[in-house]
């Protein structure tokens, strides 16, 4: 719910890993700032997925192409055209809002009393409760999914052949309401193009209008011939990207889910026309189980497939995470067959080809992609990793209980006492220098030691190393296990072994 999100906003806050941009100016709204833990989860993120899609695919390849671009390539694209969302105003309120967005809403709430009259069976029913069955057979449930298929089929349809009038008839027809003030005084649906410009080069020499990239995929496949030709890349390959995008929102609300600025990591793979809804297929998979992998909860994932499809697409699918809001897109796996490479070979006038050795014939390959928003997996971990518990002893702690491999830092060394004299401090010092190439290392020396453990655990720290006086005799020191709190006696000399086999994937 929208409390768990501010709690979650505020510890990330308070901890160092998010701040509202401009904050001593009341801040900028949709633009954040990563702080000193944040930017460290950023990057393993980051790496986790360049790990998975470069280093792991010998057939992928990264490139970090520029935000600005030729403007021609966003009227190819589409971008200029039709990069658009429908955008309504309150009257009374004078509330903006998107009105696709509101209608979504609308079904949101109608899926939440699907789900409660599920509860409701399941509780008078107990253990003979058949979910499928009655998922198949209650009229009530049939009913509401009749409506929403119903509604989002029409939305989609007004969307696509640009009918605004219908897009605010359907509003009216279902009596949505401004969820701030309550009004139904709604004025016309109107587009609004989410692209950022600005002018390069001085007014005086007469400027040029240029955008900010709302996406990186354009800078993959403007570059498809030289990656191939100077890397020797046989279809199907892929490019992956990592890098900055831009788009003004009509509404950028729920923290760093939507923000203005935000990054993607994009990958497009090549494959050859009439082989992309197998590769399509393939792809879904193997992203579903890149993030499985990461053990934030299998339950928390799910494919949601796309109806109404974008110009450019032959198939569509979102992986949705379980964010304290729902159910929401995190990543959009698209089939966006050689829309883009014919669109840029008509445009810039150069072919963009692949020429197949084996059946001797040219092609424009068909893509591919996979697209997630790094932010937005950011706050997936952040938020199934926010956990309140109640310890044994009775008090409480605000852990993150992130996987051990993205955590900020993957160990903390503490010296039991911060006293020269008692000779702890030199030691752990000792035992930092030894593990600080290899792993992200804390020291803290500050307040007593639960009180260091409780500080590790609200930044996600996933093992706290204890030096202490038996440390100085036999040359071990305890392990504590953030999660099951655990500690176990280890020597030094096997911590580095020990801590690479609990921190990996
Ligand atoms: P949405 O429907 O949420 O606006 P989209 O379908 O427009 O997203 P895509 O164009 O497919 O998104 O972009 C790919 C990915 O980029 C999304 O899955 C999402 O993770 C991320 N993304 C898109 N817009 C934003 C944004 N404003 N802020 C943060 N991440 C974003």
């Amino acid at each position: 719910d929208d409390n768990q999100l501010k709690k979650i906003a505020g510890h990330a806050k308070e901890y160092g890993f998010i701040f509202q941009s401009s904050e001593i100016y009341d801040g900028l709204s949709a633009a954040y700032d990563y702080g000193q833990n944040g930017v460290e989860l950023k990057n393993n993120i980051k790496q986790y997925w360049w790990k998975a899609m470069v280093q792991m695919n010998e057939n992928i390849v990264g490139i970090d192409s520029s935000i600005f671009m030729h403007p021609t390539t966003w009227k190819a694209s589409g971008h200029v055209d039709a990069f658009n969302d429908p955008m309504i105003d309150n009257k009374d309120s004078k509330k903006r809002y998107r009105a696709d967005v509101l209608v979504e809403e609308y079904l949101d709430k109608i899926e939440a009393k699907i789900t409660k009259e599920v509860e409701k069976a399941e509780k008078r029913f107990g253990d003979a409760f058949d979910k499928e069955q009655f998922l198949a057979t209650n009229p009530n449930v049939l009913r509401n999914k009749e409506k929403i298929d119903e509604i989002s089929q029409r939305l989609g349809n007004s969307l696509e052949t640009e009918n605004l009038a219908d897009v605010k008839a359907l509003i009216e027809e279902l009596g949505i309401a401004d969820p701030v003030s309550g009004s139904k005084n709604w004025t016309d649906v109107r587009q609004f193009n989410l692209m950022f410009s600005t002018e390069m080069g001085s007014v005086a020499e007469g400027a040029n209008k240029i955008y900010l990239r709302p996406e990186t995929a354009q800078g993959i496949f403007v570059n498809f011939l030289n990656v191939q030709k100077s890397g020797r890349m046989k279809v199907p390959f892929g490019i992956a990207q990592i890098g900055k995008a831009f788009r003004n929102e009509i509404i950028a609300r729920q923290f760093i889910f939507r923000m203005r600025e935000f990054e993607q990591m994009e990958m497009q793979f090549f494959v050859k026309p009439g082989e992309e809804l197998t590769w399509y297929e393939t792809w879904k998979e193997k992203r579903m189980k890149w993030h499985k992998t990461l053990g934030l909860g299998d339950e928390n994932y799910r494919f949601h497939d796309h109806i109404n499809l974008a110009h450019y697409a032959n198939a569509a699918a979102d992986i949705q995470f379980n964010f304290p809001m729902g159910f929401k897109e995190l990543e959009g796996i698209h089939s966006r067959t050689d829309f883009d490479l014919k669109a840029h070979e008509e445009y810039s006038g150069k072919k963009l080809q692949f020429f197949d050795t084996v059946d001797n014939e040219s092609f424009v390959p068909y893509v591919v992609e996979t697209s997630i928003g790094l932010d937005r997996m950011f706050l997936a971990v952040l938020s199934a990793a926010y956990t309140e518990e109640t310890l044994e002893d009775g008090s409480e702690r605000t852990v993150l209980k992130i996987p051990a491999a993205l955590a900020p830092y993957q160990v903390a060394i503490l010296p039991l006492l911060k006293k020269e004299d008692s000779g702890l401090p030199q030691k752990a010092r000792a035992i930092l220098a030894d593990l600080q190439f290899d792993f992200n290392c804390q020291y803290d020396e500050k307040d007593a030691i639960g009180k260091r453990y409780r500080r590790q655990d609200a930044i996600g720290t996933p093992y706290c190393v204890t030096v202490d006086h038996q440390t100085l005799e036999d040359n071990t020191v305890t392990i504590r296990d953030r999660d099951d709190l655990s500690q176990i006696r280890i020597s030094v000399e096997e911590l580095k072994s020990k801590l690479t086999e609990v921190t990996s994937i």
